[in-house]
């Protein structure tokens, strides 16, 4: 077979009478065309009924002034074809540059991101030998919205938001994900220990989506216990589901504890499309030598297949790639003197792929598609919400006060002094907090204050009204203590829906 790879805008020689699917696919930068075209082609040969339009974005797009490296152009064919395969993307060195994927994933509403991490033992070598995790990380919420502000001269601030809905669909997703991959358990990982509101609601939400599913083990564990449990038994686990930030560590800790990360693939899902890509970057440092491993973009694309409904192709396309492996037949990032027959190169290895389309592993196990239901990107958007919101009765306690106050002694028995001297009728001062931590009534000593102080007011009687907060605000401002910012105190259903400060 010839060492040329097929132009990269290809259409696949299936009959006419097969529906065909319409996929976006970018090149990327660095290694990105070379394990671009090596994918391409191995669809090519498989005979995949899908049309591939090339899209531009990346660096290039960067640097001519498109601060999210996708130019509008790009942007019409994303949302024309709604699905992506896309390869590893440089983001230029530099301030200003916003991370392409982090645009893709927000901008397209891909909330789910899917990480299956596998272990090739003993064909790539890995210190858990027989690890098999996927890992399921929301994608949008948490401290990601990048809300951040600079409140005082010592406290920068990020917003960690997290939703019932955003919840409710990744959970789902993941549980969906268990069922149609023949999963048998999904942990959850979560520090609601701590944050029992944030981190709280997507614990409970698991517990509540859970209950549809009886035929999935389902487990929730602190995320510190649970990731160090992770890296070290990692055969406890199957799929695994978390909230954004702990994901993102989590998913590339998994991935690295596998094997290769040049190996690992992850799908970005959302309700209307979705975007497949490897695990790694562009690699710059190997572009162009037709070296870089293409593995990692073609688990994507099996991925890709799978969300197609094409789980013939993907079934094919996978178990060809196993054997490739098993063969020995390997790139140099995963060469070695135990298993490794041939050192091949990008191009060499997807043709080695292409020919074994249609053969099965030996020794590792094969995979089944066949049966598998197909995955909609609606599906979660079919069910409804497990606990549709309701008219709550919301009823509001009291106000935070947050204020820039720095003399010199930061006694906390001053301010609280001139709080209650600025306080009108129908408030009282309930607390003070630096850092969460309470230093006003009977604060410890040794408790360090910054330049940022929580004073919490509550109503007495009747609840607070929005005058009744901004009147509070006025008489504080009128004695010199003015708020840099206030949350309301509000009860759902009588429930309270703020946390205690901590030692209150
Ligand atoms: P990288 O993943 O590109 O490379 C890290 C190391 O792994 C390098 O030594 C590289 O040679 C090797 N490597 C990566 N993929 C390989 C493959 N398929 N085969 C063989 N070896 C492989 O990470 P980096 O160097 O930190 O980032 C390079 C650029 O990629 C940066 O601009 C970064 O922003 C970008 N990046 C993009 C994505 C994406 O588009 N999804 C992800 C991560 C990083």
């Amino acid at each position: 077979m010839s060492a040329q790879l097929a132009p990269s805008s290809i259409s696949s020689p299936v009959q006419p009478t097969v529906a065909r699917h319409t996929v976006a696919v970018a090149h990327g930068d660095g290694i990105g065309p070379e394990i671009t075209d090596a994918v391409l082609h191995v669809l090519r040969v498989a005979a995949c009924p899908i049309d591939f339009t090339p899209v531009q974005m990346g660096e290039q797009a960067y640097l001519a002034g498109h601060g999210a490296g996708v130019p509008p152009e790009a942007w019409d064919v994303l949302s024309r074809h709604r699905v992506l395969l896309k390869g590893p993307m440089t983001t230029p060195q530099g301030g200003g540059y916003k991370s392409i994927n982090v645009t893709l994933r927000k901008t397209l509403g891909l909330f789910a991101n899917v990480r299956p991490c596998v272990a090739y033992h003993p064909y790539v070598h890995s210190a858990h030998p027989g690890m098999d995790v996927v890992i399921v990380r929301e994608n949008e919420e948490d401290t990601y919205g990048g809300i951040e502000h600079r409140q005082t001269g010592e406290v920068m601030q990020c917003l960690k938001l997290v939703t019932r809905p955003g919840c409710e669909r990744i959970v789902r997703h993941a549980f969906d994900y268990a069922v149609r991959h023949g999963r048998h358990k999904v942990t959850c990982l979560s520090k609601d220990n701590i944050m029992k509101m944030t981190d709280g609601l997507f614990h409970r939400v698991f517990e509540e989506v859970a209950r549809e599913y009886p035929q999935i083990a389902a487990e929730h564990r602190i995320v510190d216990i649970g990731a160090a449990r992770l890296a070290t038994r990692p055969k406890d686990f199957d799929v695994v589901v978390t909230l954004n930030l702990y994901g993102d560590i989590l998913s590339d800790i998994a991935a690295e504890m596998a094997g290769s990360i040049g190996m690992a693939a992850s799908a970005n899902v959302g309700l209307h499309g979705a975007m497949f890509e490897a695990v790694h970057g562009s690699a710059p440092d190997i572009a162009g030598k037709n070296l870089a491993n293409p593995s990692g973009m073609l688990l994507a694309a099996v991925m890709m297949l799978l969300h197609l409904g094409e789980h013939d192709a993907a079934e094919r396309i996978h178990n060809a790639w196993l054997c490739t492996l098993e063969d020995g037949i390997h790139t140099p990032d995963v060469f070695n003197e135990m298993t490794s027959k041939r050192r091949v190169g990008t191009r060499e290895f997807a043709h080695a792929v292409a020919d074994r389309l249609g053969r099965e592993p030996r020794r590792l196990a094969p995979v089944r598609y066949g049966a598998m239901p197909v995955e909609t990107s609606a599906a979660a958007n079919d069910t409804p919400p497990s606990a549709p919101p309701h008219a709550a009765d919301k009823t509001c306690d009291g106000v935070d006060v947050f204020l820039d106050w720095s003399p010199e002694t930061r006694d906390p028995d001053i301010l609280a002094t001139a709080l209650r001297a600025a306080c009108v009728e129908g408030w009282r001062l309930a607390v003070i907090t630096n850092r969460g931590v309470k230093v006003w009534p009977e604060g410890h000593p040794d408790t360090f204050c910054s330049d940022h102080w929580r004073c919490r007011f509550l109503a007495e009687g009747e609840p607070a009204t929005p005058q009744a907060i901004l009147d509070l605000q006025q008489r504080l401002v009128a004695a010199g203590l003015a708020p840099i910012k206030t949350e309301n105190l509000y009860r759902f259903d009588g429930e309270r829906g703020y946390s205690a400060a901590q030692g209150e």
